[in-house]
Parts: C-alpha cells; structure tokens; sequence
C-alpha cells in the first residue's frame, strides 16, 4: 500500500508538470542565410511539443510520440502552426504613446517629440501603466523577449522590469545614459549614472529571467567621459549588455564626426570606450562602412535591424547581404524600434525587412525572415542556449499562428496543411506580408497561456 501510494504521489506530480500541444510546428536548427534551408528549418506538418516545468521536453512527429503520452491532456491547435515566440532586438518602452509622429528625421523628430515624452517617466506610477499596456502589446503580437530602452530615470527602469517580471517574461533592459545635448529633464551627469546603473544591476540583473543592458543612448548624447564609464560598467560586470544605436541616419553620422574629431569612424568612439564586444546590441547601422561590419564581426557583437524606423523616418537602407556575408559574418535581429518604429509586430516587421531588401535588389527568403525574428534574435542577444527554437531544455515561449486569420488571408490560403518546405514556405510568406497582432492565435509563457485562445 505504502508503495503504491509513493507512486500514486509521484505520478501525480510528475504528470501535473508535463504538458503537451498538437499542432503544425515551425523552428530553426540552424542559420538559413549559411546553410540550405533543408538543413536549417524544422518543419513537423503533424507534431507533439512536450513540455516540463515549463521548459521544451521533447518535440517530434504526433505518431511517434503520441504513445509515450497517453497520459497527459493534449492541447491541439488544428490549422495552426506554432513557433518560438518573437524576440524583438531593439525597442523604446516609454516611446510607445508616440508612436506615428509626423514629418522628421532623427535628430529633429528626437527633440520634437522623443524627448518630452519621456520626460514624463520620471513618475513610476506614469511608466509602470505604460510599461504595461507595452508588455500587453508584446504579448499580443506573440514577442515573448525584447531587448529594451527605458529612460534616463530609474524609475522607469524599476517600473518596467517589475512589470516584465510580473509576466515571467525573459526581458533585458536598461537606463538610458546621457549627459548632454538633449534637455535638462532629460540628462544625467557620468558620474550619477554610473551610481544609477550599477544600483540597478544589482537589483535586477540575473532576477527570475531578468536581464540589464548598460544603455548609453547613442554617441551624441554621451560625453567621452560618460561612454568610459559605461566601459567601466561592463568590466564590472561582464555579464551585463550594452545596447545603443549607431549610424541611423546621415546627419548623425556626420555630427558624431564633429564630436570625436579623434575617432576613426563611429563605431570607433564606442570602441575606444571599451563598449564593443560579443553582448554589444548596436540598433540601425544603416550607414555603417564595410570595415565597420568587419570589426563588429571579429567582436562578435550584433546590428538590431530595425526596417520599420529606417523607412518612417527616410534613415535609410540597411545592408543586410554585408551583415550576413560568409566572410565576416555579424549577428543580427530585427528591432521594431518603437516609436521611430511603425509596429511592434515582428510579423510586420519582418514584412518591410523584405521591401528594403528588396529595394536594394536583394532577396530575404520567408524562413530567412522569420530566422530574424526567432533563432537570429536568440543569437543577437547571446540567448540561443534559452530561448529561439524547439530544442529539449529550452524555455517554453511560443507563439500559436493562424494562417488564415482574416478573411483575406483565409480566401488566399487554403485550409490544407503544408506538406513540403516549398508549400510551407509560400504559406508562411503571406503571413509575414498580410500578417500582423490578428494573426496570433495565443502567445505562452514558461508553457502557461498569456493571451488569445488555449
Ligand atoms: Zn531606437
């Protein structure tokens, strides 16, 4: 009796922590800009996900599994097709209120409306409701992980990351630094935003899935000084992020120029500071030159590309065919960059990353772009041993996505099942065109439902 009881126990508990979905399943084992897409993308039309505490257990074809499981309830999604949540490289939480500002370019459009609105973040009471209509947004989009500005106020830091934490979502963000050329409201001094940044790591870096980004703003609002002390920072604390931006836009470039008259090029005022290395995050580098890329190859640091703010505001073209050369290789993964940015969709994101490519007589395959806004991303944030695809051990965030979300998108897609990687891929390409929030079904956390339909 004893025995069977221990067992009645153990079954109980070990069957209460698994979890398992039946749907069609789509991720990436490998990089689809090097290697075949036959080597690269796991397609499984009729497949089981197994879950355990929340992390990938195993994944494989409904029929070879379905035995190993008759015990557990099974979550099935007909018509859908699931795939790792998105992981959005570069966004402005505070900056979502004024999203679709009219009529600028960068340094203009920053003063104009960027930095009143997020002079209003110095209230946490402010940033927190922000922070969660944000959050909520995210989720409803399917991005399960973004790599985050705040303001130069800890309290949005704090607000923001409570939020996240909240929600148990594997978030990184970190306190904007900037000690000059933008409004007092706005500034902090080297030294008082070493004592701010270094506080809150401590706080938050490595809390639950919590992770902390020194976040000098860019070049031009940092003094020299500043930018050292952001270095400082990151031998401090090798562990930590440094996320920025870098050569967005033409008038930029050529003011960073007239600040370090003794620096190479831009990225050299960076690395000069010590800020260049493989848990470096630089937004935009629309401009960068080809010795650029070179150097943020041989660091091993990553480019958020960020195609809907590149295009709103007029930045310019990135060069996705240099950042993805075989010779030297950098990391990249899409942005939203809201609010320079259009929409949080990473769907809608990946949709323009196509046209600049296409603008420039290039060609982003479907799986590439979705690459991008999964595994690419996992890769870009050093997070590919977590999160970015199916693997066992993973976190078990993903996304549930409708093909035929609208009646458009049902009238252009039918209702059968891709069989072949050519099937598939046509499928998944109207969803990254016509797609957007509409398309995601649900969106899970750690295995548990967040948002939509279980
Ligand atoms: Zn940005």
């Amino acid at each position: 009796m004893q025995r069977l009881y221990t067992d009645y126990i153990h079954q109980r508990f070990f069957m209460s922590s698994l979890k398992a979905f039946r749907s069609s399943f789509l991720d990436f084992i490998a990089d689809p800009f090097y290697v075949s897409e036959l080597e690269s993308v796991r397609y499984i039309p009729d497949g089981l996900l197994v879950l355990e505490d929340g992390k990938i257990k195993e994944i494989g074809t409904y029929d070879s599994l379905q035995h190993k499981y008759k015990e557990i309830s099974i979550t099935a999604y007909p018509g859908m097709l699931i795939m790792p949540g998105f992981i959005d490289t570069h966004v402005h939480f505070p900056q979502l209120e004024m999203i679709a500002s009219y009529g600028e370019q960068l340094l203009t459009w920053l003063n104009k409306y960027t930095f009143p609105t997020e002079g209003k973040f110095k209230d946490k009471t402010y940033a927190q409701k922000v922070a969660a209509i944000f959050l909520d947004e995210l989720l409803k989009n399917g991005t399960t992980t973004a790599l985050v500005f705040a303001t130069v106020h800890p309290e949005s830091v704090d607000a923001f990351f409570e939020e996240a934490n909240r929600r148990h979502l594997r978030t990184i963000a970190g306190k904007v630094m900037m000690d000059r050329n933008a409004p007092d409201f706005l500034t902090d001094t080297a030294e008082t935003s070493y004592q701010e940044t270094k506080a809150l790591i401590q706080k938050w870096h490595k809390k639950d899935r919590l992770l902390y980004a020194v976040t000098p703003r860019f070049a031009i609002t940092s003094t020299n000084e500043q930018l050292q002390i952001a270095g400082r920072l990151l031998q401090e604390f090798p562990d930590v992020y440094l996320h920025t931006h870098i050569s967005e836009n033409v008038d930029e470039v050529a003011f960073v120029k007239q600040l370090f008259p003794e620096s190479q090029g831009y990225l050299d005022v960076y690395d000069r500071a010590g800020l260049v290395g493989d848990r470096s995050v630089f937004a935009h580098g629309v401009h960068l030159t080809d010795a650029e890329f070179h150097r943020l190859s041989q660091a091993n640091a990553a480019i958020a590309f960020c195609p809907t703010s590149n295009l709103f505001l007029g930045s310019g073209l990135f060069r996705i065919e240099t950042a993805k050369s075989k010779d030297y290789p950098v990391k990249v993964g899409l942005g939203t960059d809201v609010g320079g940015g259009t929409s949080v969709s990473l769907l809608q994101t990946a949709n323009e990353a196509y046209k600049i490519a296409q603008l420039r007589q290039q060609k982003l395959s479907p799986f590439q772009t979705l690459f991008l806004a999964t595994l690419g991303g996992a890769k870009a944030l050093n997070l590919e041993a977590k999160i970015g695809n199916f693997n066992p051990g993973k976190e078990a965030d993903f996304v549930v996505l409708d093909p035929r979300a609208t009646p458009l998108m049902a009238f252009r897609n039918s209702d059968a099942t891709p069989t072949s990687l050519e099937e598939l891929a046509e499928r998944i390409f109207t969803l990254v065109i016509m797609g957007d929030d509409r398309a995601i079904h649900a969106t899970y956390i750690m295995g548990g439902l967040v948002m939509g339909n279980g």
